[in-house]
């Protein structure tokens, strides 16, 4: 996880606490090639709702594939109906 895109903080400063957070539960299993390479990404998307209290900023950071995107605004999940969402910080 990082800190919000905007936020003026030292990053040392930051307390970042998870607020939530939701995964999709597409079936998927990993398949490599000869030299161990991954050839196809997990298609799961996992949303994190982040809280700092140094800058008082709520955020949602989305990991899907590697690829970490972060927005003011809650992501929707590509698949709802599959969400598994578990309550509850660290
Ligand atoms: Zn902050």
């Amino acid at each position: 996880m990082g800190p919000h895109p905007d936020c003026a903080n030292p990053p040392e400063d930051c307390r970042i606490s998870v607020v939530n957070s939701a995964a999709t539960a597409q079936s998927w299993t990993p398949i490599y090639d000869g030299n161990g390479m991954l050839v196809n990404s997990d298609p799961n998307m996992l949303v994190t709702e982040l809280h700092c209290t140094t800058c008082e900023r709520t955020w949602y950071e989305t990991n899907q594939g590697g690829i970490i995107e972060r927005s003011d605004t809650r992501p929707d999940l590509p698949q709802p109906p599959d969400m598994m969402p578990t309550e509850g910080g660290v």
